[in-house]
């Protein structure tokens, strides 16, 4: 359990982002994380606009989350860690949503959207 969530400056959060089923994201974030450096969950992303490939980002119904402050001595084991992250949360937010740990390096963060089906 990470006890504070905190928005990255520059993140755009509209109306949407404050439904019930968004927030049940950041809850299952916060309840999931492993622990960090700064004892924080940041949101790196939240709304942007439609670009080169269709997201539920433009639809206010994903989130992104920081992975360069997990603890860890390796990138490799930061990785790892992350997509146990990821794993975990899906299970704790169940079938009508997904989580996945993607990207390289610096941009390797959470990706977790909202989208039932
Ligand atoms: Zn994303």
């Amino acid at each position: 359990m990470t006890p504070d969530l905190r928005i990255k400056d520059g993140v755009i959060l509209r109306a949407a982002h404050f439904r019930h089923h968004m927030i049940e994201i950041h809850l299952a974030a916060l309840k999931t994380a492993p622990p960090t450096t700064d004892d924080s969950v940041w949101v790196t992303d939240a709304w942007r606009p439609t670009d080169f490939l269709p997201s539920l980002h433009a639809r206010c119904l994903a989130f992104d989350y920081r992975c360069r402050n997990i603890n860890a001595l390796s990138e490799q084991s930061r990785e790892d860690k992350g997509r146990a992250w990821a794993v975990r949360m899906r299970d704790e937010l169940g079938d009508d949503y997904d989580v996945v740990a993607h990207g390289v390096l610096d941009t390797f963060h959470i990706h977790a959207e909202f989208d039932p089906r």
